[in-house]
């Protein structure tokens, strides 16, 4: 053990969200998970333009190398401006310097036509050699067609299907929706309520943070014979804090447990984007150990290299300008929020 590991991966994040931070209140106080995707999320994502997107997407990308974070696996929504989305994304990542495998999540909650493009967007992004998943946002927001389709899609072109399954109690039978259509490349992110035993194949995306900001409950992922790995769902991307929640969360129910399980989560990450097993992170803190960094505030990276490149030296990023990434996304917050 020493203070260098490889670059750190989130693996389920929505970089359209970066700029909900400071929306106004929501017209109602939401009072439960449909709620709150009614109330906040929804109406935020129908209100995204491409150029609010490119500069969510930068900030989100910013401040992942700023917490060590490599790489990123999305899943986007942005339901009137879905043709091109993937690719602002994917440009923006670059630019900053940070891997994303991205998807565009559809739906059926604007109708049949939202799903059928947001599927086309998965479709020519994935043709035009772009790094990502077929999306789907979760089975309840889409009909048993377009759950076909777009596992007919990601078989096409040998990739997984990125989806939420059972995050609130309206998405119970997801289980039994998506009976048949997943394999190992799946990626299944929160499963509160996915009974222990299932059939559902894929690596479980756990996001404790969300979870709790969402008051859905404790997935208790160490339940499933699944493949864990550790998300944010868009609450950033410090993967050093979701493992430390992860592990005091799973000590909530069962304190016989050490860390070791919630790190090992966190390396699924390099079984999802072993690419990011190429980086490498400087921290902080000496030794990064699970039984350390579990109780040691404050780690942050003091250099990240991606593929031999610094993009992250001296407590700032070297391809791009951080304080115009900020400025430039308060700006773009401020023509989103009027828009609410
Ligand atoms: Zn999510």
């Amino acid at each position: 053990m020493s203070n260098v590991t490889p670059g750190l991966v989130c693996a389920h994040h929505h970089l359209y969200s970066e700029l909900a931070r400071g929306m106004p209140a929501p017209p109602e106080v939401a009072t439960n998970f449909q709620g709150i995707l009614e109330q906040v999320w929804w109406r935020l994502d129908s209100a995204l333009d491409l150029e609010m997107l490119e500069w969510s997407a930068k900030l989100g990308a910013l401040e992942a190398l700023e917490s060590g974070t490599t790489a990123i696996i999305d899943h986007n929504e942005t339901p009137n401006a879905i043709e091109g989305s993937l690719s602002v994304i994917a440009d923006a990542c670059a630019e900053v310097g940070v891997r994303v495998v991205t998807a565009y999540g559809i739906s059926e909650r604007n109708g049949a036509d939202g799903a059928a493009r947001g599927l086309e967007e998965n479709r020519r992004f994935l043709a035009e050699g772009g790094n990502g998943l077929v999306g789907v946002h979760a089975a309840f927001t889409c009909s048993d067609e377009s759950l076909a389709a777009a596992a007919a899609l990601a078989d096409e072109f040998d990739v997984g299907v990125h989806i939420h399954v059972a995050e609130g109690p309206g998405d119970v039978d997801a289980p039994e929706r998506l009976a048949g259509l997943t394999n190992d490349k799946w990626l299944l992110s929160h499963c509160v309520y996915l009974p222990t035993e299932h059939d559902l194949r894929g690596t479980i995306l756990h996001n404790p943070m969300s979870n709790l900001n969402n008051g859905v409950g404790y997935a208790n992922p160490a339940r499933f014979s699944n493949p864990v790995a550790l998300g944010t769902d868009g609450i950033g991307a410090n993967m050093i804090e979701s493992f430390r929640l992860a592990y005091v969360m799973q000590r909530s129910v069962d304190v016989t447990v050490g860390p070791d399980p919630a790190w090992s989560w966190l390396e699924t990450g390099w079984d999802l984007v072993p690419e990011a097993r190429n980086d490498e992170v400087v921290w902080s803190y000496d030794p990064m150990d699970p039984w350390h960094i579990a109780f040691t505030s404050g780690i942050h990276p003091l250099k990240v290299k991606v593929d031999g490149d610094v993009v992250f030296a001296r407590g700032t990023t070297t391809r791009v300008d951080a304080d115009e990434i900020r400025a430039k996304a308060r700006e773009q917050a401020a023509r989103l929020h009027a828009r609410l």
